[in-house]
């Protein structure tokens, strides 16, 4: 059983960080370093550790990130400019929160994927 992060704490809302949407499923909230003018993390609330851990059972709850994460686009108003989703995935993804989380970046150009 993978052991809790941050995150958990904060959908619990133990740490009062302010939340941009929750459900039953996924809670949303500001990255607190962001790297584009608009940055928020979509995370799912059962602790699913990284994206090896993903399974069939979680197909919904997976959906469900992405539909939150256009809805908060379009709230964001950077639907129409555009952004982008990552999820990173352990060490040489960059991963440094072992919960699972989609950043939705945008509201400026973002450049090239992969800054070498
Ligand atoms: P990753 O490197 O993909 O695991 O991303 C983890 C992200 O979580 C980073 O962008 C951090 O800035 C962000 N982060 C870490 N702690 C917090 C926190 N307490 N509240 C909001 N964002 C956080």
């Amino acid at each position: 059983m993978a052991e809790e992060t941050i995150f958990s704490k904060i959908i619990r809302q133990e740490i009062p960080t302010p939340l941009l949407y929750q459900d039953d499923l996924v809670t949303a909230f500001s990255d607190i370093a962001p790297k584009a003018k608009v940055h928020i993390l979509i995370v799912p609330n059962e602790l699913i550790a990284t994206a090896n851990d993903i399974e069939a059972e979680h197909e919904q709850v997976i959906g469900r990130m992405y539909t939150v994460a256009k809805r908060l686009a379009k709230e964001q108003g950077i639907d129409q400019s555009g952004y982008r989703l990552i999820m990173n995935c352990n060490d040489h993804g960059g991963q440094e929160v072992y919960h699972i989380h989609l950043h939705l970046l945008g509201g400026e150009p973002l450049g090239p994927l992969l800054a070498k």
